[in-house]
């Protein structure tokens, strides 16, 4: 067990070095001077061609902001201080010359970020920020022009030697000593948040927020019983990468990891609806759930976060594989707990248990699950996710299931 934990201890390591990674090309060009506390972007659009595309952001000041640029999928990020977003509905959803579309929001407190999705290789010719004249606001001027493969990639390197050389040696977290008679700690995990807005109905409600009204319900359930300790992973409308949800609940000593998110499925859009309940597996059980892991591990593209290079994430999937074994029973326990409440209420989309590579499941040692509360594709769910009555009994029901699981778990313990 305790080579076990030391192999823990390193794939845990190289993740966290991920994370860093992830963080540190920000932190490196992040300005120090706080001038720009309580600015308004208003308004955004994109002009030029192929050839050369600006994209334009106007501004109720001057601000600085650190500018940036991602592959695979090709991205810009552009990063500024404490930037209140009031665009117009609807915006970011053109596609002119290179850009195909950008989206925005908190990315943590404190930080704002706008993420530009990019059709192919490409560079950063220009980045200015106008003074505001006359009845002309502040502008943001990014322009982007085109170029190959090699030059992006060369440029990418060049931009970030940083990062690398400080990501290797990132403690792992380590939970709180706690009395034995302490209570269970639950985490909550609402979905997406900030720049990242998971999958939206056709009315415009989105996944961020219905799961995190959800989650915070539930954590009044869960609390008011008196049984447990409750955290959520975010309490607000701001972004978290899945390794940093994994991270936080190793650090708070979860005895259990609930993922929550609301699905949306194009393809048969007024037949699908209903909860679906899903645990980690190196296999997915379907098709439907292998593209649904897949989605929903997209988030930190979504938020421009740079995900780990395959072989790093391999050595990490097999070091916490061999953890994940006895945790992964337990998830499984649990998760048929949830199936067993949703069935009797009649909420369920499906009563198989499913499963697929989700990495917001992977802490080795917390048993995890997923909850797709639903369908936003779907407009009966879309009513429900978004009603209080509704909210109230699904919460009743997980807070049953919750309580299921943990009194079987005490009932197996060794005096
Ligand atoms: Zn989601």
């Amino acid at each position: 067990m305790r080579a076990l934990r030391a192999l823990i201890a390193v794939a845990l390591s190289g993740v966290m070095a991920l994370m860093l990674s992830a963080v540190l090309p920000l932190l490196a060009g992040a300005p120090s001077h706080a001038q720009s506390k309580g600015t308004i972007a208003k308004d955004a659009r994109l002009a030029g061609d192929r050839e050369r595309t600006r994209f334009i952001a106007d501004l109720s000041r001057k601000v600085d902001v650190h500018v940036f640029a991602l592959g695979n999928p090709y991205r810009v990020i552009v990063d500024a201080p404490d930037v209140n977003f009031q665009m117009p509905p609807g915006i970011g959803k053109e596609r002119r010359g290179l850009v195909t579309a950008y989206r925005y929001g908190l990315f943590a407190p404190g930080k704002s970020r706008i993420v530009i999705d990019v059709s192919g290789p490409f560079l950063i010719d220009k980045v200015f920020v106008l003074e505001p004249r006359d009845d002309q606001p502040a502008r943001l001027v990014i322009d982007l022009v085109p170029t190959d493969e090699q030059t992006f990639l060369t440029k990418l390197r060049e931009a970030k030697p940083l990062a690398e050389s400080q990501a290797t040696h990132a403690p792992l977290p380590q939970p709180p000593e706690r009395p034995a008679d302490a209570k269970p700690i639950v985490v909550l995990d609402a979905g997406h948040g900030g720049v990242d807005p998971g999958t939206s109905s056709a009315n415009g409600v989105t996944e961020k927020e219905v799961v995190l009204q959800f989650a915070k319900r539930l954590k009044e359930k869960l609390t008011a019983t008196g049984r447990y300790e409750v955290h959520l992973t975010r309490d607000d409308d701001t972004f978290l990468p899945l390794q940093e949800r994994v991270a936080f609940a190793q650090k708070k000593g979860a005895g259990l990891f609930l993922s929550i998110h609301a699905d949306y499925f194009p393809i048969t859009i007024d037949k699908a609806r209903g909860a679906t309940v899903y645990t980690l597996s190196e296999q997915a059980s379907d098709e439907e759930a292998r593209a649904l892991a897949a989605k929903e591990n997209f988030s930190d593209v979504i938020a421009g976060v740079e995900l780990p290079s395959d072989s790093d994430e391999v050595v990490a999937n097999i070091l916490i594989d061999l953890a994940q074994r006895e945790t992964q029973n337990r998830s499984v326990v649990f998760a048929r707990s949830i199936v067993g409440e949703l069935a009797t209420k009649g909420t369920l989309h499906t009563k198989r248990l499913r499963s697929a590579g989700f990495r917001v499941l992977k802490a080795p040692d917390v048993p995890s699950v997923l909850l797709e509360l639903g369908f936003l594709s779907n407009p009966d769910d879309e009513k429900q996710l978004t009603s209080d009555s509704w909210r109230d009994r699904m919460t009743d029901s997980v807070t049953a299931a919750i309580d299921d699981y943990f009194a079987k778990r005490i009932a197996r313990m060794p005096y």
